[in-house]
């Protein structure tokens, strides 16, 4: 296959799309496929248990915090926020650090008062400033931060504190490296990057903040009576929800986040290191605030972008162009991408600096 740096949807370890197909009829000699399998049968049922027990295991989740699945995409957690933990009438605090900041704090609007407590520079290079230089969100509902945005490529290598109930959208940073789940009170993430297919919403929540929902919370979208329904309040996402679970059985396989973080750090150190070292390619973000996940980069010559695309498509590069709202390249090099991938795309960048600079 092609090497996949897509966004997401993005690229799925080939291992566990294999397994999935090889059951794809015959699922552990039932005769049927998971996705006509009832909800409601024991075998759906261990199996969403055992999805969500492989992700404590990974992420060392304790039993403080409930493992919601969820549907509707990331952004129906920008509603959801506020509807869970707006109840008290404060405030909503939001970092302000790129695109997806953007729209999950216009959503949060609808619902109540919304205070952006910080935003990253718009001048080059983009950075996140310091806390230091932040209002603050000690008295709002909640401190919401996106701590990988996938357009910008802007990532948080840092904890924001607060005395506020800590949310973070990890669409497209969770299971990239380990993490301290204690340090955040609500962590959500759509599946589409590291983790499964579209449209299934891993959530983290801290039970604690039960209770502060607003009454108009639907319940569909209500994390305490989503954890009590054992994330079953209607038909769930079985099919995704199994290969999620394929997912995480791959990274416990692979060694846990730390082997993943290991592999990371060495691909997204590589490719900043080929953009750094040309004249040719350019990385808009401050070294420090750099994503590992999702590395954007210019041409010096924006007149080259359309061949540079054409002739990495016909190389087996597919999907480098950058989000349609800010241009340029983008290389989202998710667990899922091998360091060989990376390797590839160098080479091919070298190739076509020598060609046309
Ligand atoms: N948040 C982040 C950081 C994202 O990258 C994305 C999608 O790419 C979303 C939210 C929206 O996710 P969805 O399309 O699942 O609603």
């Amino acid at each position: 296959r092609p090497f996949n740096f897509c966004a997401g949807p993005a690229v799925l370890p080939e291992a566990v799309l294999e397994r999935a197909a090889q059951e794809m009829l015959d699922w552990h000699g039932t005769g049927m496929s998971f996705m006509e399998m009832s909800h409601r049968s024991s075998e759906v049922v261990a199996t969403v248990e055992a999805a969500e027990a492989s992700l404590r295991r990974l992420l060392g989740i304790s039993d403080e915090y409930a493992v919601l699945f969820a549907q509707g995409g990331a952004s129906s957690q920008f509603a959801a926020v506020p509807l869970n933990l707006g109840g008290g009438g404060k405030p909503f605090s939001y970092v302000n650090t790129g695109q997806w900041s953007a729209k999950a704090m216009a959503e949060a609007k609808r619902y109540g008062e919304v205070l952006e407590v910080a935003a990253a520079c718009k001048e080059l290079p983009r950075a996140i400033p310091e806390q230091d230089a932040w209002l603050s969100a000690d008295d709002s509902a909640y401190l919401h931060f996106t701590p990988n945005e996938t357009i910008d490529g802007i990532e948080f290598h840092w904890m924001p504190e607060s005395k506020a109930p800590i949310v973070a959208d990890m669409s497209s940073t969770l299971l990239s490296r380990p993490l301290a789940v204690d340090d955040f009170d609500v962590i959500y993430a759509g599946a589409q990057k590291n983790i499964g297919p579209a449209g299934l919403v891993i959530l983290i929540v801290r039970r604690e903040l039960y209770g502060r929902a607003h009454s108009s919370c639907p319940s569909m979208m209500n994390w305490e009576v989503t954890d009590k329904a054992g994330s079953m309040l209607n038909t769930p996402p079985t099919y995704s929800i199994y290969l999620a679970g394929l997912v995480f059985e791959w990274l416990e396989a692979q060694g846990g986040l730390a082997a993943m973080a290991e592999r990371n750090r060495k691909k997204a150190t590589s490719l900043y290191a080929a953009i750094d070292g040309s004249e040719f390619y350019g990385n808009p973000v401050a070294v420090a605030d750099r994503s590992w996940m999702n590395v954007p980069f210019t041409l010096a010559d924006a007149e080259l972008d359309k061949v540079f695309l054409s002739k990495a498509d016909a190389a087996g590069l597919l999907n480098l162009k950058g989000h349609r709202s800010v241009g340029g390249m983008r290389a989202s090099i998710y667990n899922a991408i091998p360091q060989a991938a990376v390797d590839a795309l160098i080479e091919f960048m070298q190739d076509f600096e020598r060609e046309h600079a």
